[in-house]
């Protein structure tokens, strides 16, 4: 496992690989790693003959200059979580290697990126699109794994690898949650203990919901966890929506045809989590 933070070293490895035939497997994190992020570079290690990794926590996705500044970041735990995972090439860029120019391009994800966090995070995954695709073209990856605990995200990266033509498969990966049922996040190590004790609720909430499914309407259901949730003492829920699994669009009714999620953002305090569950009438 060697660790670089620059794009060329990145490119001499690539360059080397792609000469031996050997198919490459990308996993993009911002760091602060737990076992959902583990989970996705074992995929990765398992079905392709390189890892790599990227440690960046990336400016342009910030809406918000103190959720930048708190960003938890442990680069020397990271690595000591890594060593164990047999990744080949951790990429831990400064600021500066990524944007030595700043990023003027402007992507349109339309639909999709105008409810959730789309809505709620103004530019949000504009800079996402801005540093993956930036991390594609350095890594020039076959297979990238994505989590669906970020559930529109990674339909704006399916949606952005055919804009731009890419030809890399986007793996989605199984939300990893804790014990307790809590989506493991980077976040989650912002929360006091008191918050962190509540914090199940989200997800015990949304597990409720799916018992719910068909016999509260839509919105009612809608409006059952937003309520439970919002008289839980320091929750502010952002949104909860019940969307179409594909246009990530509001479903009007339980008749829908197609799979649905329920996705949920919740400020616990000043700590901003998202969790999401499926949602379909017959459980499936
Ligand atoms: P982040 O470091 O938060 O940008 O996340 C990097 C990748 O790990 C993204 O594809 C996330 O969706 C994924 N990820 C984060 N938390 C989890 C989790 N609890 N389960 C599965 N994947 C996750």
């Amino acid at each position: 496992m060697k660790t670089v933070q620059t794009k060329s070293e990145v490119s001499a490895a690539v360059v080397k690989w792609k000469s031996e035939q050997q198919r490459i497997g990308f996993v993009p994190t911002m760091g602060a790693l737990h076992q959902g992020h583990i989970s996705l570079i074992n995929r990765s290690v398992a079905e392709n003959d390189k890892t790599v990794v990227s440690i960046f926590v990336n400016p342009t996705q910030f809406n918000d200059p103190n959720d930048l500044k708190n960003y938890p970041r442990n680069l020397e735990n990271d690595l000591a979580l890594l060593a164990s995972t047999g990744c080949d090439l951790i990429f831990s860029p400064s600021v500066i290697e990524m944007y030595p120019q700043p990023d003027t391009r402007q992507f349109n994800f339309g639909l999709i990126e105008q409810v959730m966090e789309g809505a709620h995070r103004p530019g949000h995954f504009n800079g996402v699109a801005q540093v993956v695709s930036k991390l594609f073209d350095i890594v020039l990856p076959h297979k990238a794994y994505f989590g669906e605990k970020d559930f529109q995200q990674l339909a704006i990266i399916k949606n952005m690898v055919q804009q731009l033509n890419y030809n890399i498969d986007i793996v989605p990966c199984a939300i990893v949650r804790e014990v307790d049922g809590l989506a493991m996040s980077s976040r989650n190590a912002l929360l006091t203990p008191e918050q962190r004790t509540l914090a199940v609720q989200i997800s015990k909430t949304l597990f409720e919901a799916q018992k719910k499914v068909g016999t509260l309407s839509v919105n009612d259901l809608k409006l059952w966890v937003i309520n439970t949730l919002n008289k839980i003492d320091g929750f502010e829920t952002d949104y909860f929506d019940i969307v179409d699994d594909l246009s990530l669009q509001p479903i009007a009714n339980w008749n829908h045809p197609a799979p649905v999620h329920g996705c949920v953002a919740v400020k616990v305090g000043r700590i901003r989590l998202i969790d999401n569950v499926p949602l379909n009438v017959n459980g499936l």
